[in-house]
C-alpha cells in the first residue's frame, strides 16, 4: 500500500446503472460516499440497447423513481420515443418504454450525481478489496492508493474477467472500447464466493445515412406520450423521433445457417449461459428453423448521431458474415456497419451467497449489485444498486437493513428470487414473476413505495410534496366517485364507483376528467375500482399462504410417508429437510403440487394429534 486516503462510509465500485443508483442512495442517506470508476466520462453508459423500460422493466423504473432514484428522470430527459406497451391489456401489465439518446442519458445521470451532496466521484481502477478479520476495510486502486470504508458496493457489470468474441476472435474487454477488470476478478476468485460465467451479446450498429427508410414501416411514439418519473411532465422530453421496422428473410437465414459453426455460441468457444429471452440471431435461426422471418426494430441511438441500433440481430458471427447477412435485410442493402456485433463472457457470483440486503454472506460490509449477481438489463441493475447502496449506508450507520417484500414491489420479487433461488441464466424481470401483480402496477409505484422511501431518507422534499398532493387528489376523487350517481349509456342509475368496477366502466365517460387530468391519475383511479375485488381475493390468498409458510415440519419428519410425491420432489425434501413450509417453498426445483401435498399431510397429522 503506497498511501491511505480519507475515511468514508460507503465506497461504490463502478459507474454503470447499479453503481449510479447505489452511490446516490447512499449519499441521500447522509453517508460520506465515494464512487470509483474506470472512466468518469462513461458514467451512465448504456452498454447495449439505447432504451429504458418495457414490460416488467418499466415497473422497476417506476419503483426506483418512487424511492428517489435517478433512472426515470434520466429516461425522461433522454427519451426520444415513448411508448405505453400492452396499452389495450390489463393495468397490471401495461408498461412504459423509452428509446433513449445515449449522450443525453449519460449527461442526465452525471448531472444528477454531480448535484448530490455527500458524494465524491474519482476515476480509478479498483484492484483489490481490503478485508480485515472477515470484514471490509476499504479498497486498493491502481497505483496502490487505499481508500478506507466499512462498506463497499461492487457493481462491476460485465467487466470481471470479460472476454469479447467475434467469430473465432477473442479480445479481453468489459464492453466495446473498454479494458476488462482482471486484477480485481483474480482477487475476488480468491475469496469464498461461488463464481460462474455468463454471456450476453449485442448487434452490429448501422449508419442511418446508409439505410433506405422508404421501404420500411414506421413506428411512431404513442399519443398521449407517457412520462417515466412521477415528478416530471412531457415538458422535460427532448424532440421525438420515429423508429422503423424491417425483418430477416429466408436468404438472411441461409447465410447465417451456413456460418453457424463460425459463431462462438455454436463452435463451443463460448460456454457461458446467455439470456434466453434475448437470443442471438444465430440462436433464433437454429432454434426456430420453421420461421421464415424475425422482426427487426431500427432504433436511432440519438438526436445528433446517425448511428442506428438494429434490435433483434444480436450476433457474434465473424465480421464478414455480419456484412453479408445485413446486406440481405430489406432496407439495409447498402448499409454501412459502424461497429460489429459481439458476444461477451464475464464472471458473475451466485446470488444465493448474498443476504436479502445484498450484503455477501462471506464478507461483512461487502455488497454486490447489478449484472455481477446474474441479472441482465439496466433496470434490474439499477434497482439492485439502489437497495445495496441504501443498505450499505444503513450498515455504516449501524441501522438494520431494508428488505423489500415480494408483495410490495417488483424490486422485492427480484431480490427474493435472486437470493433465495439463484439463477440458471441471466435473470430479467417479467410481470409473471410476481404473485401480486394486480397490486404491483406501474401507476401506483409511488403510492406503494414513496412513504417508505421518505422514512428511509431517500425521498427529498420536492418529491414528497408532489407525492402528498397526488395521494390527496386520488383520495378525494375516490370519495366523490363512491357517492356520485350516474346513468351510464342510459342504463340503470348507479354510483360511479360501482360502474367503474365493471369491465365497460370508463372514467372518461363519467365527466370526471375535469377533476383528474394526468394519465397516471386516471389509470390509477380506474384500476383501484376495477381490481378491488380481485385484490381483496389475492390478499386473502396471501394471508393463507403466510399462515401455511409458518407451519413447522418436525425434525424427524419422514417425507416418504407423503402419498403422491414424485421421486424427485421426495428426494429434494429429504436432502434439504426444510424446517417449515417457507423454507420448503424455496428449494430449487420444488413444485406447487408437491408443496400442497406436504401442507395437506401436515394438516392431517395435526388433526390426528
Ligand atoms: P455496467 O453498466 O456494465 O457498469 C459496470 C461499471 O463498473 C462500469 O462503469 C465499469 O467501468 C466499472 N468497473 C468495472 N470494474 C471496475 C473496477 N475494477 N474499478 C473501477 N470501475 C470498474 N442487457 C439487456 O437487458 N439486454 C441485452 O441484450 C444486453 N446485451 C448486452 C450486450 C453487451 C455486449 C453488454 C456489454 C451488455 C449487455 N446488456 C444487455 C447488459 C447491460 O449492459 C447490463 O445489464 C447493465 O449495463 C448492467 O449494469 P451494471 O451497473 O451492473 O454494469
Amino acid at each position: 500500500m503506497s498511501s491511505v486516503k480519507q475515511r468514508l462510509d460507503v465506497i461504490v465500485i463502478g459507474g454503470g446503472h447499479a453503481g449510479a443508483e447505489a452511490a446516490l442512495a447512499a449519499a441521500r442517506c447522509g453517508s460520506q460516499t465515494l464512487l470509483l470508476t474506470h472512466s468518469v466520462a462513461a458514467i451512465g453508459q448504456m452498454s447495449c440497447n439505447p432504451a429504458i423500460g418495457g414490460i416488467g422493466k418499466g415497473h422497476l423504473v417506476k419503483e426506483i423513481d418512487a424511492l428517489g432514484g435517478l433512472m426515470a428522470c434520466a429516461a425522461d430527459e433522454a427519451g426520444i420515443q415513448f411508448r405505453r406497451l400492452n396499452a389495450s391489456r390489463g393495468a397490471a401489465v401495461r408498461a412504459t418504454r423509452a428509446q433513449s439518446d445515449r449522450v443525453l442519458y449519460k449527461k442526465s445521470v452525471q448531472r444528477q450525481l454531480a448535484e448530490s451532496a455527500n458524494l465524491q466521484i474519482l476515476q480509478h481502477s479498483v484492484e483489490d478489496i481490503v478485508i480485515q478479520n472477515g470484514r471490509v476495510a476499504g479498497v486498493c486502486v491502481d497505483g496502490g492508493t487505499v481508500f478506507l470504508a466499512p462498506t463497499v458496493v461492487l457493481t462491476a457489470g460485465t467487466f470481471l474477467g470479460g472476454v469479447m468474441h467475434i467469430g473465432g476472435e477473442q479480445t479481453p474487454g468489459g464492453r466495446a472500447g473498454c479494458p476488462p477488470s482482471l486484477p480485481l476478478a483474480q482477487k475476488l476468485r480468491a475469496l469464498n464466493l461461488p463464481v460462474g460465467r455468463l454471456k450476453t451479446g449485442t448487434p452490429p450498429r448501422i449508419d442511418g445515412d446508409s439505410i433506405d427508410f422508404s421501404l420500411l414501416e414506421e413506428q411512431p411514439g404513442d399519443v398521449p406520450r407517457p412520462v417515466f418519473s412521477f415528478i416530471n411532465t412531457v415538458d422535460c422530453h427532448p424532440p421525438q423521433r420515429v423508429c422503423h421496422m424491417t425483418n430477416t428473410t429466408p436468404a438472411v437465414h441461409d447465410v447465417i445457417r451456413a456460418a453457424l459453426l463460425q459463431s462462438p455460441v455454436f463452435s463451443g468457444a463460448l460456454d457461458g449461459v446467455g439470456p434466453r429471452y434475448c437470443p442471438s440471431v444465430e440462436d433464433k435461426v437454429a432454434k426456430f428453423s420453421e420461421r421464415e422471418s424475425h422482426r427487426i426494430f431500427l432504433e436511432p441511438e440519438g438526436l445528433n448521431t446517425s448511428q442506428y441500433y438494429p434490435n433483434g440481430i444480436s450476433t457474434a458471427l465473424p465480421a464478414k458474415v455480419q456484412e453479408e447477412f445485413v446486406a440481405l435485410i430489406p432496407g439495409l442493402e447498402n448499409a454501412r456497419i459502424t461497429q460489429f456485433g459481439y458476444a461477451i463472457e464475464y464472471d458473475y457470483f451466485d446470488p444465493r451467497a448474498l443476504l436479502p440486503s445484498l450484503q455477501t454472506r462471506a464478507v461483512e460490509g461487502l455488497f454486490f449489485a447489478g449484472q455481477i449477481n446474474g441479472t441482465t438489463g439496466y433496470e434490474e441493475a439499477a434497482a439492485q444498486g439502489l437497495v445495496a447502496g441504501l443498505n450499505a449506508a444503513r450498515y455504516a450507520a449501524d441501522l438494520p437493513p431494508w428488505i423489500p417484500k415480494r408483495q410490495e414491489s417488483y424490486i422485492g420479487v427480484m431480490i427474493d428470487d435472486l437470493t433465495a433461488r439463484g439463477v440458471t441464466e441471466p435473470y430479467r424481470m417479467f410481470t409473471s414473476r410476481a404473485e401480486c401483480r394486480l397490486s404491483l402496477r406501474e401507476d401506483n409505484a409511488d403510492l406503494r413505495l414513496t412513504p417508505l422511501g421518505r422514512d428511509l431518507g431517500l425521498v427529498d422534499d420536492n418529491r414528497w410534496r408532489q407525492f402528498c398532493a397526488r395521494r390527496e387528489r386520488l383520495q378525494k376523487e375516490e370519495e366523490v366517485l363512491q357517492t356520485l350517481k350516474i346513468n351510464p349509456l342510459g342504463g340503470v342509475t348507479q354510483t360511479a364507483a360501482k360502474w367503474l368496477c365493471k369491465p365497460e366502466g370508463d372514467y372518461m365517460q363519467i365527466g370526471g376528467e375535469g377533476r383528474l387530468s394526468a394519465a397516471t391519475d386516471i389509470a390509477e383511479i380506474e384500476a383501484r375500482f376495477k381490481y378491488a375485488g380481485y385484490i381483496a381475493h389475492q390478499q386473502a390468498q396471501l394471508l393463507r399462504a403466510d399462515e401455511e409458510d409458518a407451519m413447522t415440519i418436525p425434525t424427524d419428519f419422514d417425507f416418504s410417508s407423503i402419498g403422491g410425491l414424485s421421486t424427485e420432489t421426495r428426494e429434494l425434501f429429504t436432502l434439504h429437510h426444510p424446517g417449515n413450509i417457507r423454507q420448503a417453498r424455496r428449494i430449487g426445483g420444488m413444485t406447487p403440487a408437491a408443496l400442497s401435498l406436504l401442507v395437506v399431510h401436515l394438516k392431517t397429522c395435526e388433526q390426528r394429534l
